[in-house]
């Protein structure tokens, strides 16, 4: 495809459809270049664009249109699959200013925010209604509730909650050519045509963008507590996750894996103490629910399990502070890497579960012939 170019003309007629001022110096077109996927495949956009409304973006979808324009969406650029990369180069059409939440629905559970919203934001909103928003990629405090739907980003509570789009109620969306449209809404049984809700969700901007987002929220559980569980090696803490399910016939929130490696730099990053830092790997185990009694019932039979499939200890969270603390651990462990080193690429790979052993023993045996 012979895309078109934005020559000076062009960027005067884009500015004048907008509010704020388009952005095409060096130091802009770099930082717009690229999300957390490799620096390698940076491309610089022509023009970086701030919409601050729905018109706005069909104003630019209609001009793009008009002159045959690539248009990259982006919500905060933490993506790992160079989905806001402007490859084509182009508009790229950030959303950072658009991050309004605009109704809080407490009788309906729902919740309708701009894309630009920083998803920890949405999460903290709900906790002070007591209610929960489910999605919680380790990314929540940085990412944008735009680009969780357009990737539809799992995240440590997908066990229970699942991905971002099990969330998603309701969207307002400009398609290609600028026209406005709308799918779904706050009705839980909504049943009939197609499910263009769930077609969007993870398309990662190809297909249409997203400006409105209504998102479901459940009551939040009375009580959590966290377990962490050190293992040996990482093939005995991989092994033990089956049986810890099937075993305790308990379903966890959580169920998050840690190699030693991993810990060990998101421990000094954080100049905090881990137990048995050593440990070739940990498990972070989960459970919530009303009552005290049955979240007990719950952990001590896990972490019954969790020992007998070769845990060396099972260290109970049951405060706020210290389940914080261990997730905050599990959330640093991606700046941690990148501390240690600051030339890196950092890759989403999804493999069988039982595979994990072997892809992390390979990785290890690449990077030692590679010297990394
Ligand atoms: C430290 C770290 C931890 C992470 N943890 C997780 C995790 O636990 N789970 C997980 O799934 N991911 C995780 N990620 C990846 C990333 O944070 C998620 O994919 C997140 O959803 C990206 O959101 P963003 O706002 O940064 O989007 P961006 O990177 O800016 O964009 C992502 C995609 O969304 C599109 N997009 C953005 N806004 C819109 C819009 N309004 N309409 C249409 N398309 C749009 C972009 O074009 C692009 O294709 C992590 C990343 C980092 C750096």
């Amino acid at each position: 495809m012979n895309y078109g170019r934005l020559n000076a003309d062009l960027i005067e007629e884009l500015q004048s459809l907008l509010n704020i001022p388009v952005k095409y110096d060096e130091e802009s077109l770099d930082r717009y270049s690229r999300d957390e996927t490799a620096e390698l495949k940076a491309v610089r956009p022509e023009v970086v664009t701030f919409p601050v409304s729905t018109e706005e973006v069909s104003e630019i979808m209609k001009f793009a249109n008009r002159h045959l324009i690539p248009v990259t969406p982006r919500g905060a650029g933490t993506g790992l699959s160079g989905g806001a990369v402007p490859s084509y180069r182009g508009i790229v059409m950030s959303f950072e200013k658009m991050n309004r939440i605009l109704e809080f629905d407490e009788a309906n559970m729902m919740i309708t925010v701009e894309p630009g919203v920083i998803t920890g934001e949405i999460q903290k909103l709900a906790d002070r209604h007591n209610l929960v928003y489910g999605g919680d990629p380790c990314s929540s405090e940085s990412s944008s509730i735009g680009g969780n739907v357009a990737e539809n980003a799992g995240g440590n509570k997908v066990m229970k909650y699942g991905p971002t789009g099990y969330h998603v109620y309701g969207l307002e969306v400009v398609l290609p050519s600028g026209e406005v449209t709308y799918f779904g809404g706050k009705r839980l049984k909504d049943v009939s045509g197609l499910d263009f809700v769930h077609l969007m969700v993870g398309s990662e901007g190809t297909l249409g963008i997203v400006t409105k987002i209504t998102l479901r929220l459940l009551p939040k559980p009375k009580y959590s507590v966290a377990l962490l569980v050190p293992y040996p090696d990482i093939d005995t803490a991989i092994a033990a996750v089956p049986g810890l399910m099937s075993g305790s016939g308990v379903v966890p929130t959580s169920l998050e894996f840690m190699d030693g490696s991993s810990i060990r730099a998101a421990c000094s990053f954080l100049n905090i103490e881990f137990p048995y830092a050593d440990a070739g790997a940990h498990l972070i185990i989960e459970v919530e629910g009303n009552s005290k009694d049955a979240v007990f019932d719950d952990y001590v039979k896990l972490g019954e399990a969790a020992i007998e499939a070769g845990g060396l200890e099972a260290f109970v969270a049951d405060n706020r502070n210290t389940r914080d603390k261990l997730w905050k651990a599990r959330k640093s462990i991606a700046e941690a890497l990148a501390a240690i080193s600051p030339v890196h690429s950092m890759e989403d790979v999804s493999v069988p579960m039982a595979n994990i052993p072997k892809l992390i023993n390979r990785s290890e045996e690449i990077a030692k012939k590679r010297g990394l």
